[in-house]
């Protein structure tokens, strides 16, 4: 699933593409990705809008237009947008009609351009909100500060933290709490910043939530310089994966060795996510 890191650089790639394109045409494949509006009118809401900007609030993709209406996207578990303009070699997979695999919505821009939603499981959602409309229903009224922002202080997290008896990981994962961090991120963080992802929230000292409030910051930000290039290549179609799974310490490492220490990464199941953890380096 794309966290905040992948959703930022999917965001910066974005941005170098569609800025000032128009809409010619949108394509609805499966109506049930459209939220908002009612799928007959999706379309012709899209027409002739020109893209002013391309923003992100955590997870959800917010696309400007030239009469402030807005476009929001929020991929979910496998959501992605593939950039097509002709002249690329990528090997783009495709299904029996010569669309990229997966391909639920198609947006078509007046310079012969396209960019494909594209879902395998399914659950990714579009937004449309006109001018003026307020646009809180798609869910990023709820979101907590994000990673990086102003908004997240070492303070904000200590409160947190303090008043909850909750595992520390399923806390890093509640997008009311902090916005952005999935099952991926979480695990690397907790393993940054030395603690077990099982430990209660409340009984982390303020020692310790301001090492974690650091490990979440360098996560992401390192995170986010990471993705670029795999993004580029997932956006256009040439690979599997958004992030570089190799770089990780101990997301999907069970029955690893530690980068650090050598001793076996371990696996736990928490809120029904697994967690995988250093036993050695972490406590
Ligand atoms: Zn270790």
């Amino acid at each position: 699933m794309p966290e905040l890191p992948e959703v930022e650089s999917i965001r910066s790639m974005l941005e170098k593409r569609v800025l000032n394109k128009r809409i010619s045409k949108s394509e609805i494949i499966d109506i049930k990705a459209i939220a908002k509006p009612e799928p007959a009118l999706f379309g012709k809401a899209l027409l002739g809008r020109k893209i002013l900007s391309v923003g992100r609030k955590a997870k959800y993709l917010i696309f400007k237009f030239d009469d402030t209406s807005k476009l929001i996207i929020h991929l979910r578990m496998t959501g992605n947008l593939i950039y097509i303009d002709g002249s690329s070699n990528l090997i783009i997979k495709s299904d029996e009609n010569g669309l990229p695999r997966h391909a639920r919505v198609i947006f078509n821009f007046d310079d012969g351009t396209g960019l494909f939603f594209c879902d395998q499981r399914k659950f990714g959602r579009l937004w449309f909100y006109g001018n003026g409309e307020n646009y809180t229903s798609c869910g990023i009224n709820r979101l907590g500060p994000e990673p990086l922002s102003a908004e997240f202080s070492e303070d904000y997290l200590c409160k947190q933290l303090a008043k909850t008896q909750r595992q520390v990981k399923t806390v890093l994962i509640d997008q009311s709490v902090i916005s952005g961090i999935g099952n991926i991120y979480s695990d690397e963080i907790l393993f940054k910043a030395g603690i077990l992802p099982q430990t209660r929230a409340c009984d982390i000292s303020d020692e310790r939530a301001h090492l974690l409030h650091d490990a979440i910051n360098e996560v992401i930000a390192h995170a986010i310089k990471a993705n670029r290039s795999s993004i580029e290549a997932y956006m256009l179609g040439a690979s599997e994966q958004y992030s570089d799974l190799e770089d990780m310490n101990v997301y999907q490492k069970a029955g690893k060795k530690c980068k650090i220490c050598g001793a076996e990464i371990e696996k736990l199941k928490i809120a029904g996510r697994s967690s995988c953890f250093c036993p050695n380096c972490q406590h």
